[in-house]
């Protein structure tokens, strides 16, 4: 990697310091209870933006606006190929801005710049890249029928409608250009709340939107928190789809929200995934591998690898090596160009991190490695390895959404027991398996109940479905799924 350059700092600094408005129908406007929020950096802890909080009222006339766009024919009748030219446009805007977008999600977010640059902006241009193929692809079929009569019959892909897309702070641009990118594709209109903790690059945008040229609220942008702004968008009558990405108990309360009309739901929940290394594996790309998969973000990501199994034959040298890595590891700004994690989001995640750690070793787990005590300003919690923990502690069972990983070892080689023990979780989100034989590999992959399984690495692709199994999910981002589920399927028929 080149070496991490802020050269937009200074403007991203401005702009988060300017007043931060709504994005609603076309226009940016007020909140209509002028309401700001204080959000902060939380490298420092200081305030660093001022954010309009929308309302009950904003949400209406989001949700107005939005339905305006899907009865404009500007939009609903407007061909597939020029959306596709829209929604590519907005790749290249946001990579010819790509420096300031990076800064601006290192200052809100605390995640390394070379992060931010390197794999959530671009991340985000490939959503848009990938999706936007998608608009001109989206035909139904044509149905050969089996009953009495004689017809013609196919089928059409049309709009799901007004979508409200809701996403957590901790990858803001990549999740919001994720569900933006399919939305808009299928010719849906959507409403974006950002988490109330990074709603700048978002913000930012929206400007890039606005002057590309959409039509008149086919994007709008609300900034508040889950209540009332998320709560009241999910259950707006005039909102066809929620997708959101965020946790599992407000996933519970989404599905409730949006029970009222039947809106059509996709959830990304929480996870705890079980990374593997098999009696086979190469140790020394285990290491990095297990290390990569909990301490990237600082362990706030949904797929972190947070259980670790390992042979016993690879134990010792495994989370040695892990726990090597965990004491060694830069913490600080994610502006400086040496820093290895930033910090966690906000003082209550770091109290909740630490508390984490401190519950595992009194319920008697040893903490292997890390978990070092960390004064001064900001939120930073030191990356922690534990061991000796069972299956029913706290520390192994919830997802903690930070740098804590359990590891364990295994003595047998049986696929079944192996994958019970992987599986002995509510989520199911993603596992990881570290093997050189590619037969155990395929066996061990269709044992695990999870969305996703990666062998020796493997990573996140637009193209590539993505969600959970058992209570991590419900529905596909990504791929040709993800898209399909911003359509409804038509039927017609006619008889001959
Ligand atoms: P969260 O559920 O607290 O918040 C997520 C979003 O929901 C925020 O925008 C928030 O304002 C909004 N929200 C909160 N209450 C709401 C309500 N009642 N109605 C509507 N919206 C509401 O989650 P978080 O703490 O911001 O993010 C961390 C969680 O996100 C973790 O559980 C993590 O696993 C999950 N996550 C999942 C994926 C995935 O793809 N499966 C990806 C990233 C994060």
């Amino acid at each position: 990697l080149e070496k991490p350059q802020v050269p937009s700092l200074e403007t991203a600094r401005a702009f988060a310091a300017s007043k931060h408005r709504l994005f609603i129908g076309g226009r940016w406007v007020e909140p209509l209870e002028g309401r700001y929020f204080a959000s902060h950096n939380p490298a420092t802890g200081n305030k660093h933006a001022d954010i309009g909080e929308a309302g009950q009222a904003d949400v209406d006339s989001a949700v107005a606006a939005a339905r305006g766009a899907m009865d404009n024919p500007e939009w609903s009748e407007m061909k597939p190929s020029l959306r596709a030219r829209l929604i590519n446009r907005l790749a290249d805007a946001l990579e010819a801005n790509i420096d300031e977008f990076a800064a601006l999600e290192t200052l809100d977010n605390g995640m390394p710049v070379r992060d931010a640059k390197f794999f959530h902006i671009p991340h985000a241009i490939e959503s848009l890249r990938y999706n936007a193929g998608w608009a001109t692809k989206l035909n139904g079929e044509t149905i050969a029928l089996s009953g009495m009569g004689t017809w013609h019959a196919y089928t059409l892909r049309e709009p799901v409608g007004v979508v409200a897309q809701i996403v957590p702070w901790n990858a803001p641009l990549a999740m919001a250009c994720a569900k933006i990118a399919p939305a808009l594709a299928a010719g849906c209109a959507v409403i974006l709340k950002p988490a109330e903790e990074t709603s700048l690059t978002a913000l930012r945008l929206a400007q890039l939107i606005e002057e590309i040229g959409f039509p008149a609220g086919v994007f709008n942008l609300l900034t508040g928190f889950g209540e009332p702004t998320g709560a009241a968008l999910t259950a707006h009558p005039g909102v066809d789809k929620v997708t959101f990405t965020g946790s599992t108990a407000v996933g519970r309360l989404i599905l409730r929200a949006a029970a009222g009309n039947f809106k059509r739901v996709t959830l990304e929940l929480g996870g705890k995934t079980p990374v593997i290394v098999l009696p086979d594996a190469d140790p020394v790309r285990a290491i990095e591998g297990a290390a990569r998969a909990i301490f990237t973000n600082a362990g706030q990501v949904c797929n972190a690898g947070s259980r670790l199994f390992v042979h016993e034959r690879h134990f010792d040298q495994v989370v040695d090596g892990v726990g090597k890595l965990a004491d060694a590891m830069k913490l600080g700004s994610g502006l400086e160009a040496d820093t290895q994690m930033g910090p966690v989001i906000s003082e209550v995640q770091r109290d909740r991190v630490r508390g984490y750690v401190r519950s595992g070793v009194s319920d008697g787990a040893t903490l292997h490695a890390g978990g070092r005590e960390i004064h001064g300003d900001g939120f930073f919690v030191a990356p922690a390895v534990l061991t000796g923990t069972d299956a029913e502690m706290a520390v192994r069972r919830e997802e903690i959404f930070g740098p804590v990983l359990c590891a364990m070892s295994f003595a047998d080689a049986d696929l079944d027991r192996i994958a019970a023990d992987a599986n002995a979780s509510d989520y199911g989100l993603g596992a990881v398996v570290w093997t050189n034989d590619l037969s155990t590999a395929h066996k061990l992959a269709r044992k695990l109940k999870a969305g996703t399984v990666r062998v020796n690495g493997g990573g996140l692709d637009p193209a590539l479905p993505f969600g959970g199994f058992k209570q991590s999910g419900w529905g596909r981002e990504n791929g040709r799924e993800g898209i399909d589920a911003y359509t409804e399927t038509k039927s017609i028929a006619i008889a001959l």
